[in-house]
């Protein structure tokens, strides 16, 4: 008998009394701590942990940086900065909570298409590592540091000239928004070097979300390479490699989580083979998703349940308004369901007590849908739907004003 994909086993939460525990407090206690459902709660020490991980495979020069935008919550980037070498910025709004925490402005580096005069201002003021996009960006920040008298600290984000196979989310390679192509990088250097700029170095980042270690592998290898081969145009040694992140973590059933030793070994190979290169240079790591996905979870509550034509449908408070990525509307082409629980009572009471439901949120679209038909334990109103995986791109990828209704809570416990 052909079995069906599984999800990856969601172990990382202890369940007590049946019920999943984050912090040492069951969900019940999280929902009365947090005072309303639905809620977002992030495992700290998770995410201690992953980093510590990390830390012990990857190549001790390898520097770690948390990617902002993964999630933003001033109180996980104050965490993550106080455990990482630095904080990678997409937004003004962004660079002022990295500020916030303490982190060093050479330690910070600002990537984005479309930076603003105001984005620039403040970056160049701050001191912060400004990734340049464009030859027009070149131009805004050359006039702003001739007003201002400054020297803005500077890379290339440089569009490769290959493609990060198999990844979720493509940054890189073709015709892309993101980046200045490999081939005219040459020609941009130039004028970098024709002007009071203090350039760092390159900024290479092919994509998000990738389970294939042979893919990674691939892809670092041609940064190294492209790397090499465009340093051959400046002056002296390269001084930052950022080489991007993209680490993924399992979602849908049949995902399995990645091994990194490979990963780490090649990095570890590649730093070495290029040590006359860039054995000065401080190497880079930017990872967003895999620092905080698997440390949270999205919490919302039962409010009604209904059998349509032989379905049952489970209604809750929460959906695709604070979890656009769970309902399957962020960059999913085929809709599939993210692990979910219930809660507040992890196991069935008894084996009868098991039934195929479909979790939907309170918009009136067919699109806010939390989970479709899935065997969970029979709920009623007031049981709790958990949704793993749920740290990165969660509430601060999600449409929060459609249908208006009021925001979730967010807990770091
Ligand atoms: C989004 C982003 C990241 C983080 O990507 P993850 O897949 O979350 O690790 C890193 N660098 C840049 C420039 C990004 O835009």
């Amino acid at each position: 008998m052909m079995s069906t994909p599984q999800h990856a086993d969601m172990d990382q939460f202890p369940v007590v009394n049946n019920q999943l525990q984050v912090g040492g407090l069951s969900l019940t206690e999280l929902a009365a701590r947090a005072g309303s459902t639905p809620f977002y709660v992030y495992d700290r020490q998770l995410i201690s942990e992953r980093v510590r991980n990390l830390r012990q495979q990857l190549p001790p020069a390898i520097h770690l940086h948390y990617a902002m935008k993964a999630n933003p919550m001033p109180a996980v980037v104050q965490h993550l900065a106080a455990q990482t070498d630095g904080l990678d910025v997409a937004s003004l709004g962004e660079l002022r909570v990295a500020l916030d925490t303490g982190t060093a402005p050479q330690n910070i580096s600002f990537a984005g298409p479309g930076k603003s005069q105001q984005d620039l201002t403040a970056a160049i003021t701050a001191g912060v590592i400004i990734n340049m996009e464009s030859m027009g960006e070149l131009e805004r920040i050359t006039r702003i540091a001739n007003q201002t008298g400054r020297r803005p600290r500077v890379a290339i984000r440089v569009n490769p000239d290959f493609e990060l196979k198999t990844s979720g989310m493509k940054m890189g390679g073709g015709p892309k928004p993101f980046g200045v192509d490999a081939e005219q990088v040459p020609a941009m250097l130039e004028q970098v070097f024709a002007r009071e700029l203090d350039f760092q170095g390159f900024h290479i980042f092919s994509g998000s979300q990738n389970l294939k270690a042979e893919a990674i592998i691939e892809a670092q290898t041609n940064t190294f390479e492209l790397a090499q081969r465009l340093s051959q145009h400046l002056p002296g040694p390269l001084g930052w490699l950022n080489i991007g992140g993209g680490l993924g973590i399992p979602y849908f059933p049949g995902e399995e989580r990645l091994s990194l030793q490979p990963i780490a070994d090649n990095l570890q190979n590649l730093l070495h083979q290029y040590r006359d290169s860039f054995g000065g240079s401080e190497v880079v790591m930017e990872l967003g998703r895999y620092l905080v996905a698997e440390a949270g979870l999205y919490v919302c509550e039962v409010i009604d349940r209904k059998e349509s034509r032989g379905e049952v449908f489970i209604v809750t408070n929460g959906g695709l308004h604070h979890h656009l990525a769970a309902s399957g509307n962020f960059g999913q082409v085929i809709r599939k369901n993210y692990p979910v629980c219930v809660g507040n009572r992890v196991s069935p009471l008894s084996s009868e007590a098991q039934e195929v439901v479909s979790i939907v949120g309170p918009l009136c679209t067919p699109l806010d849908i939390l989970a479709s038909k899935v065997m969970l334990p029979n709920m009623q109103p007031g049981d709790l739907v958990a949704v793993y995986q749920s740290g990165a791109y969660g509430l601060t990828a999600s449409p929060l004003g459609f249908l208006s209704q009021p925001a979730p809570v967010e807990l770091l416990c």
